[in-house]
């Protein structure tokens, strides 16, 4: 775990990252992190702490609109 993560306060400001992720619980949503789908997520987890959803999210590129899919493939 990174101390620059872990020292992030969250919400109220009485807790830091490092508190919720000792408790066993995600930085961003807070909710206590579950299973991992793969390898990958569980090692990010070590880094970030953050649970498969919010790594999902946080990871993940959008899908792209139909417009920008045809900017692309126009010009
Ligand atoms: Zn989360």
């Amino acid at each position: 775990m990174l101390e620059a993560v872990r020292a992030i306060k969250i919400g109220n400001n009485k807790e830091t990252a490092g508190d919720l992720i000792d408790q066993g619980r995600c930085p961003i949503c807070c909710q206590i992190v579950g299973g991992f789908r793969d390898g990958l997520s569980r090692r990010e987890f070590t880094i970030s702490g953050l649970c498969q959803g919010c790594q999902d999210l946080t990871y993940t590129e959008p899908p792209k609109s139909r417009q920008e899919v045809l900017d692309e493939a126009g010009s």
